[in-house]
């Protein structure tokens, strides 16, 4: 049986299949439920953004994965 670690809630994902039941983003594999809460909570910041930058919309990500890895929990971190 396959099964992969959620890097921000650690969680076992059996059976892991992309884009279905994990995300791969940024470099890190994220569950369902991670993935959900990280664009609920991102989705206010894009909305702020004008103009909207491919760049700073990918560091967003990135940067906010990394800071929910490393306090355990998903979280946003603002990128200016
Ligand atoms: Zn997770």
């Amino acid at each position: 049986m396959k099964t992969l670690n959620c890097d921000v809630c650690h969680c076992v994902i059996v059976e892991p299949f992309h884009r279905r039941n994990y995300f791969h983003i940024a470099h890190r594999d994220l569950c369902e439920s991670c993935r959900d809460k990280l664009d609920y909570l991102v989705k206010p910041v894009i909305r702020s953004k004008s103009p909207f930058d491919y760049n700073w919309f990918y560091r967003l990500y990135q940067e906010s994965i990394e800071q929910s890895i490393k306090k355990g929990k998903v979280d946003v971190k603002i990128v200016i």
